[in-house]
C-alpha cells in the first residue's frame, strides 16, 4: 500500500442512521459537512431503523399484510424527507424505483432466501439515504454530487460480511474518486459494496464506520470523522450507566480494542485502515458537534491502567473435549482446519489439559448469535465431545499494562467476588482483560466495575 504523505486537508466524514435519521437530522449534518471546507468525501448509513426492517424482509416476511406495512413504513421514512425538500421532483423517481425494486426483492425472499439476496435487500437503504441527504446538501448550496459506492467498495463474496480488498478499493478510488473532489463534495453508501463480478455485497452490520475508514485510506485523507449520536468515546455505553464519562484522546490501540470487544460506536474493523495509513480518527456527535469528542491518534499523552469498559451480547461459546488431547500434539491443528473449512471465525479461545473453549465471531448482517453448522459439529464429534452454549456476554475491560501491572488483577476480580465468571482471557493484550458471563447479570456486571475502576 502506498504509504505517502496524506493528501494535507481532506477530510472523510462518516453520519451513521440516526444522523440522517429524517430531515431534521439530514439537515444539521449538512451544516456539519457545509462547516468544514476540507469534508471532500461524506458517507452516510441508512436512516436509522430502516436497515432493520430491511433485513426482516430480507429473512422472508410470508405474510403478505405484514410485508406490505414494512413496505409502508419505509416508504414513509423516505417520503418524510421528501415532503420537506424544495425540489423533490429531482429524486422522487429515484427513490420511488428503488422502493418498488425493494417490494419485488422481499416477495422472492418470502419464497426463498438467500445470504446474496439479502445484501441485494439491505443495500437499498444506503441507495435510498444518499438521494435524500446529497439533496439536502444541494438545497444548502453545497456541491453535491451523489457517488454509487459499489464499483469502489470491491469485497469478496462472503455475503453478510464481505471482506474489502484495500489493494482494489485504492485502485478504484484513484479513477472514479479522486477526479470528483476538484471543487466538489461526493456523498456515497457506508455498509455496501460488490465483487468482482458487480454483485452487490454488504460489510456486516454497523459496516459504514468500515467503509468510511476505508475510503480514507484508499483516497490518503489527512482525517477521518466520525459522527454518531453521542460526543465521542465515553469510559463504557452511556446506556449502560450515566456515570460514563466522554474520553478527549485514545490511542489506536486502546479504541482498536474498545471497537473490536463490543463497543458498538465503532465497527470492530474501522481501525484497521486508520491505524494502516496513520489516520486520525475524530469521534463526535452530530446532534451536539459544540460537544467536541473524542481524537483518536497513534500515540497519545495519557496511558491510564484502565480506560473503559465494553459490553458484547449473543456469544457462543463452543466447549471441545477429549482425553486425546492430553499431552498430544496435533489435536488442536485439525480443530481449527475443521473450523476454518466451514469459514468459522474463531474469536477468543482458552484450554486446559483436556478441553478447549472458544467462542464465535459474530459479524454477519443476518445478525442474532453465531451458530455452528451441523455439518461442522459433525466433523468435530469424531474427534471430540461439543457442547455449544448461548445466552452468554463478553465483558472486556480495557485499558494499559494490566498485565505487567502488579495488584491489577486483585482489583478486577476482587470487585466481582459476587459473580460467576465464565471464560477468562487475560494476558495475551496488555490492553485487555475480558471474560464471559451470563447475559442477565452482564449489565450489572459493567456497572460494578466501572464503579470501582474507573469513577
Ligand atoms: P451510528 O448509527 O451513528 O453508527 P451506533 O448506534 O452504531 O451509531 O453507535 C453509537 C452508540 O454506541 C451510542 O449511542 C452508544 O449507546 C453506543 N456505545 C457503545 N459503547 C460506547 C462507548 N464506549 N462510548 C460511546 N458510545 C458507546
Ligand atoms: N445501515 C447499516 C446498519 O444498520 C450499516 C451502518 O449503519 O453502519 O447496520
Ligand atoms: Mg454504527
Amino acid at each position: 500500500m502506498d504509504n505517502s504523505i496524506a493528501n494535507s486537508a481532506l477530510t472523510v466524514a462518516k453520519f451513521g442512521g440516526t444522523s440522517v435519521a429524517d430531515f431534521t437530522a439530514m439537515s444539521r449534518s449538512a451544516k456539519i459537512v457545509i462547516a468544514n471546507p476540507d469534508t471532500k468525501i461524506v458517507l452516510i448509513s441508512a436512516c436509522s431503523g430502516v436497515t432493520n426492517i430491511l433485513v426482516e424482509l430480507a429473512n422472508g416476511v410470508s405474510d403478505a399484510s405484514t410485508r406490505q406495512q414494512r413496505l409502508q413504513q419505509l416508504t414513509q421514512t423516505h417520503q418524510d424527507v421528501l415532503d420537506q425538500l424544495k425540489q423533490p421532483s429531482s429524486i422522487q423517481d429515484a427513490i420511488y424505483s428503488l422502493l418498488d425494486s425493494v417490494a419485488t426483492l422481499a416477495e422472492q425472499a418470502a419464497i426463498a432466501t438467500s445470504a446474496q439476496l439479502t445484501d441485494q435487500i439491505v443495500s437499498h437503504g444506503e441507495l435510498l439515504s444518499t438521494y435524500l441527504f446529497t439533496q439536502i446538501l444541494v438545497e444548502q448550496n453545497a456541491p453535491a454530487v451523489r457517488v454509487d459506492i459499489r464499483p469502489i467498495m470491491r469485497t469478496d463474496d462472503q455475503f453478510g460480511k464481505a471482506i474489502p480488498q484495500p489493494e482494489q478499493i485504492k485502485q478504484q478510488a484513484e479513477t472514479q474518486l479522486l477526479p470528483l473532489l476538484d471543487g466538489n463534495i461526493v456523498v456515497s453508501q457506508g455498509f455496501i459494496g460488490s465483487n468482482s463480478q458487480g454483485v452487490t455485497t454488504t460489510l456486516g452490520r454497523g459496516g459504514s464506520d468500515y467503509s468510511a475508514a476505508l475510503v480514507a485510506e484508499a483516497v490518503n485523507a489527512s482525517t477521518l470523522e466520525i459522527w454518531t449520536d453521542v460526543p465521542g468515546l465515553y469510559t463504557t455505553d452511556p446506556r449502560i450507566t450515566p456515570a460514563a464519562q466522554p474520553i478527549k484522546e485514545i490511542s489506536f490501540s486502546e479504541a482498536s480494542e474498545m471497537a473490536n470487544f463490543g463497543a458498538k460506536i465503532l465497527h470492530p474493523s474501522t481501525l484497521v485502515p486508520a491505524v494502516r495509513q496513520q489516520i486520525p480518527v475524530f469521534v463526535g456527535s452530530s446532534k451536539a458537534p459544540e460537544q467536541g469528542g473524542t481524537w483518536i491518534r497513534q500515540s497519545v499523552e495519557d496511558a491510564p491502567l484502565f480506560r473503559a469498559l465494553a459490553l458484547r451480547a449473543n456469544q457462543t461459546m463452543v466447549t471441545l473435549t477429549s482425553l486425546n488431547m492430553f499431552h498430544a500434539y496435533g489435536f488442536l491443528a485439525e480443530v481449527f482446519r475443521i473450523l476454518a473449512e466451514h469459514k468459522i471465525s474463531v474469536d477468543l479461545i482458552t484450554t486446559s489439559e483436556v478441553s478447549v473453549s472458544l467462542t464465535l465471531d459474530q459479524t454477519d448482517t443476518g445478525g442474532g448469535a453465531p451458530t455452528l453448522p451441523l455439518k461442522a459439529v459433525e466433523e468435530l464429534s469424531q474427534l471430540c465431545r461439543v457442547e455449544v452454549e448461548q445466552g452468554l456476554s463478553l465483558v472486556a475491560l480495557i485499558g494499559n499494562q494490566m498485565s505487567d501491572t502488579k495488584g491489577s488483577a486483585k482489583d478486577i476480580f476482587g470487585a466481582l467476588e459476587d459473580h460467576n465468571l465464565r471464560m477468562i482471557c487475560y494476558g495475551a493484550s496488555p490492553h485487555n482483560l475480558c471474560f464471559l458471563i451470563n447475559e442477565d447479570e452482564a449489565k450489572d456486571v459493567v456497572r460494578t466495575l466501572h464503579a470501582s475502576l474507573l469513577e
